[in-house]
């Protein structure tokens, strides 16, 4: 069964969630600070497979729990909770390395799809599961010099490795089953994000961003995750 950490100081919301999870079948802690959270993340047994993460949180807030997190190389996948109407919190959390996130007050169902979402993703990189309508990607892929490594999350460069979110190997994977094809953003959000028209779709432009750094020898002049205008995007595996 799947435990996920709920990160939520107003306890009443946290146990709520926790109560409504369990019915759902998935495993439920809590930590109500960000501290406790990262002691609890951070420490040699966690068990913890994915992270509910309120962003308002009294010490140190959500944004902060999960730049420590991915600086201490833990790659859990985290939903972050965001104040409705506060777009560039979704950006700040995106840049932060959130893998997805939903804005309060959110309907239950939603949260446990999008949880759920994150789950699958997570067995599927681990390859502890194979799921009959994801058919199953090669375990590399190599371009341009570079190998990325779908069971571990990473990307191999001429010099460093650079570990991926589930969700930043989750969007190369889809535009690399559409090599040479332009991927349209709204196909983006459905494909990779599970739907959502109501997605702000800058929240993909940033992890393009996050990605050309990785890949791009110039991310201000890619030649391999091409921006089609008004469209979306699309990647080239041979750099003209
Ligand atoms: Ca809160």
């Amino acid at each position: 069964m799947s435990r996920v950490l709920i990160v939520e100081d107003e306890e009443h919301l946290a146990l709520g969630l926790k109560f409504n999870l369990e019915a759902e079948g998935i495993d439920a802690d809590i930590a109500g600070d960000g501290e406790s959270a990262l002691r609890r993340l951070l420490g040699a047994a966690n068990h913890i497979d994915a992270v509910v993460l309120d962003v308002m949180l009294p010490g140190i807030n959500g944004f902060e729990v999960v730049s420590q997190l991915r600086n201490a190389k833990q790659y859990v996948p985290v939903l972050m909770l965001t104040a409705r109407g506060r777009p560039e919190d979704v950006l700040r959390g995106f840049e932060a390395g959130v893998d997805d996130y939903l804005a309060k007050p959110f309907e239950l169902p939603i949260l446990v799809a999008r949880l759920r979402g994150l789950l699958r993703r997570k067995q599927w990189a681990a390859g502890t599961e194979m799921n009959a309508a994801q058919p199953q990607a090669p375990a590399t892929y190599d371009f341009d010099g570079k190998t990325l490594d779908f069971g571990t999350l990473q990307l191999h460069l001429k010099d460093q490795t650079i570990q991926l979110t589930v969700m930043e190997a989750e969007l190369l994977r889809h535009l690399i089953r559409k090599e040479g094809q332009v991927v349209s953003r709204k196909s983006i959000l459905e494909d990779v994000w599970d739907l959502r028209e109501d997605t702000d779709t800058r929240a993909i432009d940033n992890f393009i961003v996050r990605l050309r750094r990785y890949i791009e020898e110039v991310p201000a002049k890619p030649k391999h995750l091409l921006t089609v205008r008004g469209v979306g995007y699309k990647f080239v595996a041979k750099a003209k």
